[in-house]
């Protein structure tokens, strides 16, 4: 969009779509920006599918989890939720009401959850915050262990996007070890996982990976029609 067109979509137009992902290890098989190549993905079909603008995704996330992992990169959180918040205060001065923020990476869930408090309380802005893996309908195309992170249901995804960015004899298969439940405490990938993949990766496909982005492509249509009713 030129500024010219952006004045006109903000004129007719309160909501805009985020995609927010983070650039991690995602097991030997799938590239390190899987998580921001499956937002962005799912945030330029839903702009297609619905009309509204989507963003540029923001690629870097909170990862520090997985840095035994070459390439990761991680962002602190005071920094990360700066960032973000910039990019509302700058959405909120162009009529902007309501944005979908498509976030690709859980470890981003807590600072988007403060955010969205902050900028609903400072910036008169909704913020809603989608997580695609969180579908429920996913269980019927996956085992368990196959929705934990670069498992099949993942490696499905980008080889459906981009067959020729996974590697299908990288794929494995890994029990991840059991942290004991009661508690809450900041543990490292590796530590439950030498490979980082948790769970089984060897039954990914294409096919699947197509099922899912449609699954979650229909359910953000109608959710969409949803947030447009949404008053406040
Ligand atoms: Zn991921």
């Amino acid at each position: 969009m030129s500024w010219k067109e952006a004045e006109e979509y903000f004129s007719n137009h309160d909501l805009v779509i985020l995609p927010i992902g983070s650039n991690e290890q995602h097991g030997p098989q799938n590239p390190l920006g899987t998580d921001f190549i499956i937002a962005e993905a799912i945030a330029e079909e839903l702009s297609k599918r619905t009309g509204f603008a989507s963003l540029r995704c923001v690629p870097y996330g909170v990862s520090f989890h997985h840095m035994h992992f070459p390439g990761t990169i991680a962002i602190d959180e005071v920094v990360f939720m700066n960032y973000i918040y910039e990019i509302l205060k700058s959405l909120s001065k162009w009529n902007v009401k309501k944005v979908l923020i498509i976030n690709g990476h859980g470890g981003n869930l807590s600072s988007l959850q403060i955010l969205a408090r902050k900028a609903r309380e400072e910036l008169n802005l909704l913020v809603f915050i989608f997580q695609w893996w969180a579908l429920k309908s996913l269980e019927n195309y996956f085992r368990k262990d196959e929705l934990g992170h670069a498992a099949a249901v993942e490696t499905s995804f980008i080889a459906y996007l981009h067959p020729e960015w996974v590697s299908k004899k990288e794929a494995v298969n890994e029990v991840p070890k059991e942290k004991v439940k009661e508690l809450t405490w900041f543990t490292y990938t590796k530590e439950a996982t030498e490979s980082g993949v948790f769970g089984v990766s060897k039954t990914f496909s294409e096919e699947k990976g197509k099922k899912v982005f449609e699954e979650v492509l229909d359910y953000l249509v109608k959710l969409v029609e949803k947030i447009e009713k949404e008053k406040f």
